[in-house]
């Protein structure tokens, strides 16, 4: 059947929109590609999709995150990398016998190869299940660490297999044990576990900063698959009965060289992409807090002042 379509493709896949436009063209249907900053499936373009009056969504580059109430086809972006480093990565690991082994959506299908190299190198290799919004057996999203976090206690040692440093550093922030990084596109291995401690240096240092926050401004994001009102109405409800105030701010993408103007916040709480509070809360220059923070905050508050000196 011929219809309207938009195409929507992650930042790293638009330099392809063209030529998919044109295949789909010539298949008969009218096609449009949005030009607005994607970054997953938690952020599909439904609300341009109708203000265009397109049928249907194709979203490049991620697989499901949530259903929605749109048609959506999702045409997924596998990459088969080369294992030529993985030889030599081994060497690093020679003192950790049981591994637990990550990938991203890309190299899914690596992954029992990966294993497979592992074990011939005389590894137990264990892949751990994902929370929800993940998949795959071994497969972390940026907001979906259940593959690395599920196994923590059961590995000496983790393994990422793929590019960048984004996938593997949330799963790097929730666990305990030493991880390896492989990224066969640079043709490098490293361990990442300097990054651990640093996140977690900035976690205390933000309750810090915000131990005598009185006003705080909850961002809830209007992306279809990382919006959380319910979320942000209860840590309202709790902020007040502290006895401070609290404010829900709503956008689609929050830009926080816009968020510094609402100068009267003392801290803001995120309740959207996990990954704003991890990777960008350095452009804010109020503290941002997760839900957790939130709650250890109220919850030292509540403790002699002598005490929460200690603490915090
Ligand atoms: S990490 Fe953030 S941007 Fe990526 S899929 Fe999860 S919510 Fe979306």
């Amino acid at each position: 059947m011929l219809m309207k379509l938009l195409l929507q493709f992650p930042e790293g896949l638009k330099q392809f929109a063209l030529e998919h436009a044109k295949k789909l063209e010539a298949q008969g249907h009218e096609v449009f590609v949005s030009a607005t900053p994607n970054f997953g499936a938690c952020d599909l373009a439904i609300e341009e999709a109708k203000a265009i009056g397109a049928e249907k969504l194709i979203h490049f580059g991620h697989a499901e995150f949530k259903k929605v109430d749109f048609p959506v086809e999702y045409i997924f972006h596998s990459q088969t990398a080369s294992y030529e480093i993985i030889p030599d990565a081994i060497k690093e690991l020679s003192n950790y016998q049981t591994i637990g082994l990550v990938t991203t959506i890309q190299h899914i299908h690596q992954l029992d190869e990966v294993k497979a190299l592992l074990e011939a190198a005389g590894k137990t290799v264990i892949i751990g299940k994902p929370y929800g919004f993940a998949k795959h057996p071994g497969q972390v999203l940026g907001c979906d660490i259940g593959s690395a976090a599920s196994i923590d206690r059961k590995v000496e040692a983790f393994v990422y297999f793929g590019g960048g440093l984004f996938h593997p550093l949330g799963a790097v922030y929730s666990t305990t044990k030493p991880f390896f990084a492989i990224d066969p596109f640079i043709k490098k291995f490293m361990w990442l576990d300097s990054y651990r401690e640093e996140h977690r240096k900035r976690e205390r240092g933000k309750i810090v900063r915000s131990i005598d926050a009185k006003r705080f401004g909850i961002l809830v994001s209007t992306k279809n698959g990382q919006t959380n009102m319910h979320l942000a109405k209860v840590l309202k409800a709790k902020i007040e009965l502290s006895g401070c105030e609290a404010a829900i701010l709503t956008s689609n993408t929050f830009d926080f060289d816009y968020v510094n103007n609402l100068m009267e916040f003392d801290a803001f709480v995120n309740t959207a992409c996990p990954r704003l509070t991890t990777d960008d809360n350095e452009r804010l220059r109020k503290p941002l807090l997760t839900a957790n923070n939130v709650i250890e905050l109220l919850t030292l508050r509540a403790q002699p002042k002598q005490q929460v000196a200690q603490q915090a």
